[in-house]
């Protein structure tokens, strides 16, 4: 059976309390032999370094997302710093930047836009420099904040690899993303009906470029759309993503699966 990684899965998330031993369990039957829990804050960062402490084929990263940027200790790094030195995590992450609600949107002033977008880009910053001093790759999150993230990136590329998650913009900022030595992953939208401008995506991405992931609990793939995602679904993420390739499973394996272990040198 061909193998999978799940490279973006919210393990730690409440959504699998009840049922944690049999979601792993389904990863495994499906042919997934490795998961990624992403942090989203200190504590997931933990839980997520717990899960991996526990099961062997889970991995963590370690990182604060955007959305969640007011909530976020002054100084990131040295929680992080040393929650990223244990064995498991693999990456900082997920980090980035996340323009889509600004408190503007919900009654919050034109200063509360601004005070948002600066902590988003402050603790952004500090997880690239932790990236780059602990020599690990970082999971981006960015929603209509692409540019930015992009220029925040750059001056780090030649030292932190990025990896734009959900990639879901433009075969232009595609390009974009490749020439600074960065990747994308692609999630179950890949299968959706109106999905026709991630499969574009995926065929413009070349072969060594990219990696498969569910970001569960949300995105699950045709036929569970809708329903709670879990790292099993990668099977049906990788079948679309294939035909798109015009490839056999067993080739979409070994290039995906190389292509997590290079961006991911920790993952074993
Ligand atoms: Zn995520």
């Amino acid at each position: 059976m061909p193998t999978f990684y799940d490279t973006h899965a919210h393990l730690d998330y409440p959504d699998y309390e009840k049922d944690f031993s049999e979601v792993v369990a389904r990863a495994r039957a499906a042919g997934i032999t490795r998961m990624i829990s992403i942090g989203t804050s200190l504590e997931s960062s933990v839980r997520a370094v717990e899960l991996a402490e526990q099961f062997p084929a889970i991995y963590a990263a370690v990182g604060w997302h955007p959305s969640e940027a007011l909530t976020a200790p002054a100084d990131l790094r040295p929680a992080l710093r040393e929650l990223a030195r244990h064995p498991k995590v693999v990456a900082i992450g997920e980090t980035g930047l996340d323009y889509y609600r600004l408190p503007s949107s919900q009654k919050g002033s034109a200063e509360d836009d601004a005070r948002y977008k600066k902590r988003q880009a402050e603790i952004f910053a500090q997880q690239l420099e932790i990236a780059a001093e602990l020599g690990l790759n970082a999971i981006l999150h960015q929603r209509a904040a692409f540019d930015d993230t992009l220029a925040q990136l750059k001056p780090f590329a030649t030292q932190v690899r990025g990896v734009f998650h959900c990639f879901g913009e433009s075969l232009e900022r595609l390009k974009e993303i490749l020439a600074i030595g960065s990747f994308v992953s692609y999630t179950g939208i890949v299968t959706f009906k109106n999905g026709q401008n991630i499969r574009d995506a995926v065929a413009a991405t070349p072969m060594d470029r990219f990696m498969l992931e569910t970001d569960c609990p949300y995105l699950a793939p045709v036929p569970y759309r809708g329903q709670r995602c879990e790292p099993a679904f990668v099977k049906e993420i990788s079948e679309t993503v294939a035909q798109v390739k015009g490839c056999s499973l067993d080739e979409l394996s070994a290039a995906t699966c190389r292509t997590a272990h290079q961006f991911f040198p920790k993952l074993a």
